[in-house]
């Protein structure tokens, strides 16, 4: 029988686990902190369990391993790029980045991606499968535990769509919020979406204060469609109102991001349509020069034509920023560093 996941209970559910088990719920506190605070690995290393305790825990449950593959350290920057490897041999990557303000992390919500944009990596073969709570907080503990660096902000934006593994992904946001756990805050943490609107609503009614990112891309309906085949399904006008909406429920600014593809979406027309979408709206934005992958000829418009279109938004009042690009000597783009890895090159 494959053992259960014991790091993807929350807090609430351990202890009902417990009581099942015929445990004294205070136990739970104790394997949480365990788990989630003091980050081991081994049942062997809970030592104020009874060890008769701890060979029932391990006959039971494990504790997933994401295991260091590889590391890369960026020269220019400092930034941390991480592949690990999962139990059934998947491999996801994520990412530390340092700020003056604190560490960040980017980690991964699923293996592989669905949603088929067309400039991003992650998505060019596919989903393989959702991560689980676990595999997501454990993205962290890792990186945590090997860089020495405490973390303190996070983001969802690495290869998957939070939004597509629905359920996982809130519960590893009450997990990693968690006073028993790293207790990181959740105005710390930022979740990126593509846009899948009944999630975007639900997520809304949820109570969170996480920031919500959604990829924009482009400045009306037909060139989103363009680069991204979810807006199919979800046109533009229901993906702002879920944002609306978003905002409305949780008083938190959404945060848009374009990635400026030369010569596709950085034109004066789309600054223009741009403003129009986004001046009467409480929001950030956030452009990215993309990052060129080598299955697709899409490049990046040189460094004063993205000034120029920063500036012609500023202007208009919106507030807009140019992402500093880190790690780009260190396959930084999405889903680059596992898809090499992958194909063994
Ligand atoms: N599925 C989520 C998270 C994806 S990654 C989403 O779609 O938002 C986070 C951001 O990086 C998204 O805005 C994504 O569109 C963007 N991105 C992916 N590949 C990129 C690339 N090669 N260059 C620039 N931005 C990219």
């Amino acid at each position: 029988m494959e053992k259960k996941d014991i790091a993807s209970y929350s807090f609430e559910e351990l202890k009902m686990e417990m009581e099942r088990i015929g445990e004294k719920a205070f136990r739970a506190k104790q394997i949480y902190e365990w788990l989630h605070k003091k980050l081991v690995d081994d049942f062997s290393e809970m030592s104020n369990l009874s060890k008769t305790l701890r060979e029932k825990l391990d006959a039971e449950y494990e504790i997933r391993k994401v295991e260091m593959v590889t590391r890369q350290i960026s020269k220019m920057d400092g930034t941390n790029k991480f592949l690990f490897c999962l139990n059934d041999g998947n491999m996801v990557e994520s990412v530390l980045m340092k700020y003056k303000h604190g560490n960040s992390v980017c980690i991964s919500s699923q293996v592989g991606c669905r949603m088929g944009c067309r400039f991003c990596a992650s998505t060019l073969d596919g989903l393989e499968r959702n991560l689980t709570p676990s595999e997501m907080l454990r993205q962290i503990y890792q990186i945590q535990k090997i860089s020495g660096e405490r973390v303190s902000n996070i983001v969802i934006m690495g290869t998957g769509e939070p939004l597509d593994n629905y359920d996982n992904f809130l519960k590893f946001i009450h997990m990693i919020s968690d006073e028993h756990g790293l207790n990181i805050s959740q105005r710390n943490i930022t979740a990126s979406t593509c846009g899948i609107v009944p999630n975007i609503r639900r997520l809304a009614e949820e109570k969170l204060q996480i920031t919500l990112a959604l990829s924009l891309h482009g400045s009306n309906q037909e060139k989103r469609k363009s680069l991204m085949p979810v807006a199919n399904k979800y046109h533009l006008p229901e993906v702002l109102e879920a944002c609306d909406y978003y905002f409305e429920k949780t008083g938190r600014r959404i945060t848009f991001e374009y990635s400026l593809v030369h010569g596709v979406n950085d034109t004066k027309e789309d600054a223009a349509e741009l403003i129009e979408i986004l001046k009467s709206r409480n929001c950030h934005l956030n452009l990215i020069p993309v990052n060129p992958i080598k299955e697709r000829d899409y490049q990046k418009p040189d460094k004063k034509s993205a000034e120029n279109f920063k500036n012609k938004l500023e202007k208009n009042g919106i507030n807009v920023t140019i992402r500093r690009e880190m790690g780009s000597d260190i396959d930084g783009a999405c889903g680059q560093l596992r898809r090499k890895s992958m194909q063994g090159v």
